[in-house]
């Protein structure tokens, strides 16, 4: 069976591009790995209506939603490969199962690299954090440590006292000049040069020279990539982020692949639920259209042929009359106009008829 999109990841941004296909009465396959970004956090915030969910259920409850739709198809699993072209991809999974699609959407999230600290990736989504609009709110005002990884932690960190009193750990990764330093402190930033031997506790962080400072949280930056190569390796661009790569797409979410569609962290920064979703929701509703317009063509094309041959069959249909030719002779030239009919129809129909190609 050749489906009329295949959606490759399941999560929020793929669930939403999907919802709208499925409302487009398209028949669609999604194939997920069950590997969410946000696996690791036991809530999600900053998302409309469901603000302090846990993430899994916000998942779930789309899940659930979708499959009431019947020209939904959902395996659970991995997409191995995707080869193809417009109106025909096909992707392979593990064992050799094949699937075709006339459209193919990725929407397969970004891996996070993290600092290579001890107990930072155990923490990660519990009090190791990526985003203060995410998380915040809940520490409370109170102590906030930044640990850098380059030279855009600086933003972090000058985002982050509206949240707290803020720690910047430099960890020899970044070097801070007069104006940026004059700049922290003004907020109030408290800057530590002293490098990080790891992290115990809940958030504390212990230095090379024996000091532990204790944190209600820790932000970081990750270096993010395409969680899955399946896009890179069918021959989609990727470019480069402030903060790794990610799927190069143009407006309408379409990757440099005719036909290939990208959406959610995997094709767009920021990053977060509501964003991920909307940019789902625009690449779904972009995609019944090409698929249609694909559609309308080649029934466009056929009516062409059939009415080129009827053509063919009769005598050459007499050129347009000139308006003002038109008006002296209504009922041979617009027989609508003659019977009393409204101007702008009778135009119409001249069109329909006088250019039969
Ligand atoms: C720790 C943490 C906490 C966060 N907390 C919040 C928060 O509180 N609020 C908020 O708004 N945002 C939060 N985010 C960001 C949020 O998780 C992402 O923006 C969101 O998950 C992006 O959705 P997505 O659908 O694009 O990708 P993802 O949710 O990452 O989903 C991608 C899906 O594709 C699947 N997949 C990948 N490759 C393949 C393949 N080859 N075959 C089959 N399936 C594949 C994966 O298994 C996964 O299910 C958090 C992020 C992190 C890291």
């Amino acid at each position: 069976m050749q489906h009329d999109v295949i959606v490759i990841g399941g999560s929020y941004s793929g669930m939403a591009a999907a919802l709208q296909l499925l409302r487009a009465r398209r028949s669609v396959l999604v194939i997920d790995a069950g590997q969410r970004r946000n696996r690791f956090a036991a809530h999600s915030y900053g998302f409309l209506g469901q603000d302090g969910a846990d993430p899994a259920d916000i998942a779930a409850a789309a899940r659930r939603q979708l499959e009431t739709y019947p020209t939904l198809t959902w395996i659970d699993g991995l997409a191995e490969t995707a080869s193809g072209q417009k109106d025909d991809f096909v992707v392979m999974q593990q064992q050799g199962a094949q699937h075709r699609g006339r459209r193919l959407l990725f929407a397969t999230g970004v891996s996070d690299t993290l600092p290579d600290i001890e107990g930072l990736q155990d923490r990660w989504g519990v009090s190791v954090f990526l985003c203060p609009y995410c998380h915040g709110y809940e520490l409370d005002n109170g102590r906030i440590a930044v640990i850098a990884i380059g030279p855009m932690s600086l933003h972090q960190a000058q985002l982050l006292p509206e949240w707290g009193e803020v720690t910047l750990f430099t960890n020899q990764a970044v070097t801070i000049d007069d104006a940026s330093r004059a700049d922290l402190e003004g907020r109030g930033v408290v800057i530590e040069p002293a490098p990080i031997a790891r992290i115990e506790g809940h958030a504390d962080v212990v230095l090379s020279d024996g000091r532990k400072l204790p944190f209600a949280g820790i932000f970081t930056a990750s270096r993010n990539m395409p969680a899955s190569p399946i896009a890179e390796l069918m021959g989609c661009a990727l470019h480069d982020t402030p903060f790794g790569a990610q799927i190069k797409t143009d407006d309408a979410k379409q990757t440099t692949v005719p036909g290939a569609f990208a959406c959610g962290d995997a094709a767009r920064v920021p990053h977060s639920l509501s964003l991920a979703v909307g940019d789902g929701a625009w690449a779904g509703a972009n995609l019944p259209s090409v698929i249609g317009v694909a559609r309308r063509l080649s029934r466009s094309i056929r009516l062409r042929r059939s009415a080129a041959s009827r053509v063919a069959k009769v005598r050459p249909l007499p050129r347009a009359a000139p308006r003002s030719a038109c008006a002296s002779r209504p009922a041979r030239c617009c027989p609508g106009r003659a019977a009393g009919r409204p101007a702008r129809r009778n135009r119409s129909s001249h069109r329909e008829t006088d250019r039969p190609s």
